[in-house]
């Protein structure tokens, strides 16, 4: 069992007092923290390596390079991609799914075809969506949400036939908290020819993902949720399909030859990474997955449910508190959205932040998530391995001062 006291060490940040209170930090599902292993990396690469990547011969740009491309390895091997050229890396989830959306959608996608996707999506695995639709005239078609807050896998058989062209799904919703059934899902898709897109960006960093297990055609999940910069992010993609893609973005770097009036493209993964990368994010996503799989994603995995199964009873046997996604703990991830009676949840989270607990408010970007819901907004507490069953307990703690306070 993970030791969060320990690992607490290695992230400089958690030590520190706001509002004169020990910071307890559950917003994780908007960006985790970075242990002092990522922020090391990122200093030395700038100290001793900083140069361009990929067509340098000096000593300096030849270690950049290997760096790069060695974080590249490190995150086929941490999904478990058949080869690294199916790794591109990104800006992050929002440009995984677009890049898939322009790409993909622009080839393969045509008038009168259905785009399945669900209710609890992230605006970002929304809007590609809707922009696709409206260009290809094709048609975008939602998944039902079940009352208990699971996604409705036999409406979902009913929503996806021989029109779909691509279902395209959370892993683990950024409201709702539940894991969904994403292996069925693949399944459907591929028995109705239609490619499967995961939006991992609330799993990948919480649980072992493995791409060819899945057998999924793409998969999509940002660096800055995993102990990772911000502005680096990863696209999964078949190789099959890659190969038959046209890259989303042209200039330097992509190219093999460039003639005056039409040019080719590098082999993958480069043909879609025009210009000059982010180098450091890169390096830096690396030693994230080296520090995520020394701990052990199971592990990450079993240790916060277990802080679930400490904190939603508690939560939930407050008067007032209503918890949101399915409420078996053992059903729902680290994420929990929650209200109290008569607060709205920017003054809960203004009252909790007071304590010292951050936590998020608002729509969490899934607008049509909470009008189906009938909910405004919420309060949003998200747990991460490093978070303990005190902070748990300051939570409760908290909530339960900020009641008093408005009452
Ligand atoms: N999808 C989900 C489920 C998310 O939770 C988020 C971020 O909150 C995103 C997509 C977008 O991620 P990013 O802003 O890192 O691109």
């Amino acid at each position: 069992m993970i030791d969060a006291q320990k690992l607490r060490q290695d992230f400089p940040i958690l030590h520190q007092l706001v509002n004169d209170e020990p910071l307890i930090y559950l917003d994780n599902a908007a960006t985790t923290q970075k242990p002092e292993a990522v922020l090391a990396k990122l200093a030395a690469y700038y100290h001793q390596d900083n140069a361009n990547v990929h067509r340098g011969v000096h000593t300096l740009a030849e270690r950049a390079t290997q760096s790069y491309e060695g974080a590249r390895e490190k995150v086929r091997a941490f999904i478990n991609a058949k080869e690294t050229a199916e790794i591109l890396f990104t800006r992050g989830t929002t440009t995984s799914l677009n890049w898939i959306a322009r790409s993909f959608g622009d080839k393969f996608v045509k008038a009168g075809d259905e785009i399945v996707i669900s209710y609890m999506e992230h605006h970002s695995n929304i809007i590609p969506w809707q922009q696709l639709a409206q260009q290809k005239n094709a048609k975008l078609v939602y998944i039902d949400i079940t009352p208990e807050g699971y996604l409705d896998l036999a409406d979902a058989k009913r929503k996806i036939g021989p029109k779909t062209k691509i279902v395209a799904i959370a892993h683990v919703s950024n409201v709702l908290g539940g894991i969904n059934p994403v292996e069925e899902l693949i399944t459907l898709a591929h028995e109705n020819d239609a490619v499967m897109v995961i939006d991992g960006a609330q799993a990948a960093p919480h649980m072992k993902v493995d791409v060819q297990q899945l057998n999924v055609d793409f998969y999509a999940f940002s660096g800055h949720k995993m102990c990772g910069p911000t502005g680096i992010g990863v696209l999964y993609g078949k190789r099959k399909w890659l190969d038959q893609m046209e890259p989303v973005e042209f200039g330097g770097e992509m190219i093999d030859f460039v003639n005056l009036y039409d040019s080719t493209w590098k082999e993958l993964p480069w043909k879609f990474e025009a210009g000059t990368p982010n180098i450091a994010g890169g390096i830096g996503l690396g030693a994230a997955v080296d520090y995520l799989s020394a701990i052990g994603m199971d592990e990450i995995h079993d240790y916060e449910q277990s802080l679930v199964d400490y904190v939603m009873p508690k939560l939930k046997a407050i008067e007032g508190v209503t918890v949101y996604g399915p409420q078996d703990p053992k059903d729902h991830t680290g994420v929990i959205a929650f209200n109290i009676d008569g607060l709205h949840p920017h003054d809960v989270a203004t009252a909790l932040d007071m304590e010292g607990v951050a936590v998020r408010a608002g729509h969490h970007c899934a607008q049509p998530l909470l009008k189906y819901m009938n909910v405004p907004a919420t309060a949003r507490a998200s747990f991460y391995f490093y978070n303990t069953k005190k902070d748990a307990d300051r939570l409760i703690d908290a909530i339960h001062k900020t009641k008093e306070f408005f009452q």
